[in-house]
């Protein structure tokens, strides 16, 4: 009997804990059983996105028995997401004990995956979660779970095929794929994209990027530097310049004063991921909204690396109204008639949703449902950002503005950020998403089942191996059911 000490995760190694978690998955007999009647020539669940929320989909789809699925990413592989590309901070903001994809499985967590290699003082000893590191975990989260995504290939379009999906996409031999069920799981921007203010319309692109942008940060250094905003984006790439030697950075804040408390983070729990989406329009608003005007503050660690730099600023009160090309760099004019020049500027604006924004579904994203369509705000409670994003059905899937001009949206599912206003955070952060997989595909499930019912209901009345062969009892009539009369 081995003794308790060698049965924890401690310094097990990735090999052992590899082989305890496909143990696990034994016992659960992962994957599900294959129900869903193949069709030839065509997929039945696309997965736009390799990133967390497309990987913990495709594990939860596959626990349900949906076997015919593919992934699909245009990033390369290693390059999925924000961790390696732009998200410039030190450590995630999340606490180091989020379970996010994990879906169940104590071996699949970032905790089991840190304590196998490194053991549990130095799991103790961690603050936050270096980013590279969660790469990291979910690069071996990918490869443990054998999930195949395709890596270098776009989803450019999605159009209608009778009751299926056809998809142009590029990258791969086949030009379209034919499918049944498609999925976004296309990140925080995607059912929308970067927020470029108009007051860089006019200003050369080398003057200016998007947080999300790739920056040379090594050659702003010895620039005057504005950062407009001071969400956690905007910090982390203030501390990049300030770091790469930059003669000073300025934060340019339209509000007042520095947001502090993390409202969203603060009412977390398993009550309000089960209950938001049943909550009524008004009560899904006003939570939103809120959350939104009070503004998540930018994370400690990242704002303490800002403002231990001497030549680091914040300015608040300071909205800026336009932005004019200099000899010197860009002036920036704000509301209350101040100008500041700087030599680069970089927008952490953060992003919108803004389903017009995605090239993905063609003319038809002008037709998608949104709160502003079908929700009128009490006054004080305005916001036309809000607005934008998507009415969802309770399934994940988009609906259609005009009734019968789109109806194929309800074979798509909105698995990223922009479900939120509808559904709740359980699509995009980490904490929350193993709960949104579990949920799509349930959903998921359903629709592909209802869809083949008849076919299911074939299957029940073919169904003719016996459970009982006929030896196992023996009728009697009553009255004559004497001892001797009995099976031995
Ligand atoms: C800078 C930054 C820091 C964050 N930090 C935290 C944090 O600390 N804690 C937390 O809980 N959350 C954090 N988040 C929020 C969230 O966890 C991340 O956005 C996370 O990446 C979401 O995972 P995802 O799978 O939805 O999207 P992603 O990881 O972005 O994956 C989406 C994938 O879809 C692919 N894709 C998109 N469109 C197409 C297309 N048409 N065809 C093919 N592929 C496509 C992209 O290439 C991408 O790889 C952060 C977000 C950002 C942007």
């Amino acid at each position: 009997m081995p003794s308790l000490e060698t049965q924890t995760l401690d310094n097990l190694g990735l090999p052992g804990l590899e082989a305890r978690l496909k143990e696990n998955l034994g016992c659960l007999l992962y994957p599900g059983k294959d129900w869903v009647p193949p069709r030839a020539g065509v997929t039945d669940i696309v997965i736009i996105g390799g990133g967390m929320c497309g990987m913990v989909a495709w594990l939860s789809l596959t626990t349900g028995g949906m076997r015919n699925i593919r992934v699909l990413d245009q990033a390369p592989k290693g390059r999925e997401g924000p961790w390696l590309t732009y998200a410039r901070m030190e450590t995630l903001r999340s606490p180091k004990t989020l379970t996010g994809p994990a879906f169940g499985h104590g071996t699949l967590t970032f905790q089991a995956w840190y304590r196998a290699q490194f053991g549990s003082e130095a799991w103790e000893a961690l603050d936050k979660i270096p980013r590279p590191m969660w790469m990291e975990y979910l690069q071996w989260y990918r490869e443990t779970l054998e999930i195949p995504i395709e890596n270098g290939v776009s989803v450019d379009q999605v159009a209608p095929e009778g009751n299926l999906l056809r998809l142009s996409v590029s990258g791969v031999e086949a030009e379209t794929i034919l499918c049944r069920k498609l999925i976004f799981a296309t990140g925080r921007d995607g059912t929308g994209g970067p927020n470029i203010p108009g007051f860089v319309k006019d200003l050369p692109r080398d003057l200016w990027a998007h947080s999300a942008d790739e920056i040379d940060f090594a050659a702003l250094r010895n620039k005057r530097v504005a950062v407009i905003g001071v969400g956690a984006s905007a910090v982390d790439n203030a501390a990049e310049a300030l770091e790469h030697g930059a003669a000073e950075v300025r934060h340019l804040v339209r509000r007042k004063e520095m947001p502090t408390i993390n409202k969203m983070m603060g009412i977390g729990s398993f009550g309000f991921t089960a209950g938001f989406a049943a909550l009524p329009e008004e009560w899904r608003w006003r939570f939103m909204q809120y959350s939104f005007a009070t503004q998540t503050p930018p994370p400690h660690g990242s704002t303490l690396r800002v403002s231990r730099h001497d030549n680091a600023y914040f300015h608040f009160d300071k909205e800026t109204i336009r932005i004019e090309q200099r000899d010197t760099g860009a002036e920036i004019f704000f509301a209350d008639g101040t100008s500041y020049c700087a030599d680069f500027v970089i927008l952490g604006t953060g992003f919108v949703i803004d389903p017009m924004a995605r090239t993905e579904f063609g003319e038809t994203a002008g037709n998608i449902l949104l709160w502003q369509d079908v929700y009128t705000p009490p006054k004080g409670e305005e916001n036309a950002d809000l607005g934008r994003f998507p009415f969802l059905n309770p399934d994940f899937t988009f609906r259609e503005k005009q009734p019968g001009t789109a109806p194929w949206l309800s074979h798509v599912y909105c698995f990223n950020y922009g479900a939120s206003a509808s559904l709740g955070k359980i699509s995009g952060d980490i904490p929350g998403i193993s709960e949104g997989a579990a949920w799509l595909a349930r959903e998921v499930a359903a629709k592909l089942y209802a869809e083949d019912v008849e076919a299911h209901w074939q299957g029940m009345l073919d169904y003719d191996t016996p459970e009982l062969v006929g030896h196992e009892w023996e009728p009697t009539a009553l009255g004559q059911d004497s001892p001797e009369g009995k099976v031995a």
